[in-house]
């Protein structure tokens, strides 16, 4: 049994399956990314607390930090414990290198990202990729990335991104590439502005944009970047053919927020737990209110607040 059987074998339904049925039910996949194990424990929880699938997130960067390895034996010790679906993605991977050791490692999905190059490049090493990953593990979710919409998911001062991604090019890179699912650029971005996170100002996507590329691409449809985005354009964007939403900088911001202030509350505290708990809580109530959302849930006006 090779490490991704492993990692699969406690669930029945595959990725692609939970996909599949969420498309039919109206609803989004969220995926939240993890840097460390604070974060981590916050995305299951509001999983469980919410009985809503989630797939778990980790950039070149975060996986660095985490470990592949390690980061895909949590997971997967989590989801013994689960009883809603827990699937592991590797978030913008700019190597062939690293989408063989995350597909080996046993995780579920792999974002290829070669978006930065010309788009015949983009297409020639996506498709490598693609056939390398699926040597490993045939059900893998291959995701590739077409158009600009920014780097890092962080505070910024001014907006990124501009080219958005046309139907035509949607089409020709999943023909090109056979990738299962699509990233393109419509309106969204990395990261959030200094107004996004104060909750004054909110992304707004191009939703037509997003229905012709659906029709055009005929795969799944990932929107990046998703934090400090309209909640009204969330739910017209998986209406309109979005099937798996990022939210990273959102989790950040409550767990930079919680963490000083948990920090602040007693400065002789020094015991780990005690001041991370709150912290967990706090990054929780986000990705929750969020999967409520991408599930056409009514969401409290206090957890939009708890996301702004
Ligand atoms: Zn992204």
């Amino acid at each position: 049994m090779t490490a991704s059987e492993t990692l699969r074998s406690t669930s029945k339904d595959t990725l692609h399956d939970v996909l599949t049925r969420l498309e039919k039910e109206g609803a989004g996949l969220g995926h939240f990314n993890v840097s460390d194990q604070v974060l981590l424990k916050a995305v299951v929880a509001a999983a469980a607390e919410t009985r809503l699938p989630v797939l778990i997130g980790a950039s070149e960067g975060e996986r660095e930090f985490f470990g592949a390895r390690q980061l895909a034996a949590l997971v997967k010790s989590e989801r013994e414990q689960s009883d809603v679906p827990l699937f592991l993605n590797a978030d913008h991977t700019h190597s062939l290198a690293k989408a063989l050791e995350a597909a080996k490692a046993g995780f579920d999905a792999v974002t290829i990202d070669f978006s930065a190059l010309p788009f015949e490049e983009n297409v020639a090493r996506t498709k490598e990729a693609v056939q390398a990953i699926k040597a490993v593990n045939p059900a893998i979710l291959a995701e590739g990335e077409i158009g600009d919409i920014g780097t890092g998911s962080e505070i910024k001062e001014t907006a990124q991104g501009g080219k958005l991604s046309t139907p035509e090019e949607a089409r020709q890179f999943v023909e090109a590439t056979g990738i299962d699912d699509l990233a393109p650029a419509v309106g969204n971005m990395h990261g959030m502005l200094k107004s996004m996170v104060q909750g004054k100002a909110k992304k707004h996507l191009d939703l037509e944009r997003i229905s012709q590329i659906k029709k055009a691409a005929g795969v799944f449809l990932t929107l990046h970047g998703g934090s400090g985005t309209d909640d009204e354009h969330f739910r017209k964007a998986i209406a309109a053919g979005i099937n798996i939403i990022h939210i990273n900088t959102e989790l950040r911001v409550a767990w930079r927020e919680s963490l000083d202030k948990s920090l602040a509350r007693d400065l002789n505290e020094v015991v780990p737990y005690k001041i991370l708990r709150p912290v967990v809580d706090s990054v929780k109530q986000v990705v929750s209110s969020r999967l409520r959302l991408f599930h056409g849930q009514t969401v409290s006006p206090e957890a939009v607040e708890t996301v702004a």
